[in-house]
């Protein structure tokens, strides 16, 4: 093999790696991104999110507890995104809205 040859085949091969190891993270993150997305919303009606005031929009409840400004998405048993849905550890199985509040809200820890 000629050595223009021999660079221009370890070229290919290193391309071909790199896509390859690329391709293995996107899908070793796609199982928890399903899992997390497939947990059921938890309805204000479940009786453990009625008894923690657990509501879907913190700015309607009327809870005196509730701070402005806090929310699930920065409550440190939030584990989700800052939008839509994610798990909280006070419900196992359930996802909570990030926009969502409850009485156990705690502050994320910087
Ligand atoms: S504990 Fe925190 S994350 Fe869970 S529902 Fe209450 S406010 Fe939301």
């Amino acid at each position: 093999m000629s050595h223009e040859k021999d660079i221009e085949s370890r070229r290919r091969f290193l391309k071909a790696a790199a896509g390859t190891a690329a391709a293995a993270v996107i899908v070793g993150s796609l199982p928890r991104l399903a899992r997390a997305a497939d947990l059921p919303h938890l309805a204000e009606t479940d009786p453990t999110a009625k008894a923690l005031g657990y509501v879907e929009d913190a700015s309607k409840t009327t809870d005196a507890k509730h701070k402005a400004g806090d929310d699930c998405a920065n409550c440190q048993f939030y584990s989700g995104g800052a939008t839509g849905y994610g798990p909280c550890q006070l419900f196992p199985g359930k996802s909570v809205s990030a926009k969502g509040w409850c009485v156990s809200h705690s502050t994320k820890k910087a």
